[in-house]
């Protein structure tokens, strides 16, 4: 298996906020690994810090052999390694679907216009949005904005695809077909971080759970049934149990 990401004693602080303490984790090519736990407990800094956004204090973190260093010359070459989709769909709002779609392909990756519009054209397709392409965002709803987003970050080939909590500002019924589309890009092999609070969706989709608490990984299991029926530590019982209801 190859690793693509590596991630060896990271330390970030906000200030005198010690937000990420010691973390370390390594990823290999294909696997989708779901982090999980509560509010403020550092999961968006992570992912924030994987992709360059955020200074770190100490630690190594390796894209493809490739180190990850925010604010250096080469993070945009990086950057097109890791897409990363947000709560927030940030579409350009004057620009329609597909412009929104090529934009960086055509402006960062220097790609040809025909051939970035051919790629955005099939994976509109694929996640049911062909028939939008001339949309404009205003005209979307939720669910389908943020298919649009990972069509857009999935344009750049990126070796690993960041989620972050992508489907917590939708209504309930638009939570749907975005972890559809999600777990699609999973079976099809893609790598995988994502941050999620739906629960049976990481059950379904996770390889593997890391469980954040006060910036620490407390429990990470390839034993992603294991983990919800009977989780190992206190710690992670307590958070689970926030999201179940005694009949
Ligand atoms: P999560 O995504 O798990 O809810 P975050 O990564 O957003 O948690 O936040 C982790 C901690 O870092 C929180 O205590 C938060 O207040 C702090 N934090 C996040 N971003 C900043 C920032 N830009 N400046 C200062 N503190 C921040
Ligand atoms: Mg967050």
């Amino acid at each position: 298996m190859s690793e693509l990401l590596k991630v060896t004693h990271l330390y970030k602080e906000f200030g005198t906020n010690v937000v990420l303490k010691d973390l370390n984790l390594s990823v290999n090519k294909g696997e989708v690994v779901v982090i999980i736990g509560p509010s403020g407990c550092g999961k968006s800094t992570f992912l924030r810090c994987l992709n360059g956004l955020e200074e770190i204090q100490s630690g190594v973190i390796t894209v493809d052999g490739l180190p990850v260093e925010a604010g250096k010359r080469d993070i945009t070459k990086l950057r097109q390694k890791i897409g990363m989709v947000f709560q927030s769909y940030e579409l350009f709002p004057h620009k329609t679907v597909l412009e929104n779609c090529i934009l960086a392909p055509i402006k960062v990756q220097k790609r040809e216009k025909d051939d970035a519009v051919k790629e955005a054209l099939e994976l509109l397709d694929k996640v049911g949005l062909a028939d939008k392409k001339d949309y404009y965002p205003r005209q979307l709803s939720g669910g389908q904005k943020q298919r649009v987003a990972i069509v857009r970050a999935l344009l750049m080939h990126p070796e690993i695809l960041l989620f972050d909590e992508v489907t917590a500002a939708l209504d309930p019924e638009m939570v749907h077909e975005v972890l559809e589309t999600m777990l699609a890009l999973a079976k099809a092999g893609s790598t995988m971080i994502i941050v999620t609070h739906e629960m049976s969706f990481a059950e379904a989709v996770a390889d593997r759970i890391i469980f954040l608490d006060k910036g620490e990984i407390v429990e990470e299991t390839d034993n992603v049934f294991g983990f919800f029926e009977q989780p190992k530590t206190e710690r992670a019982k307590k958070f689970l149990k926030t999201f179940s209801y005694e009949k």
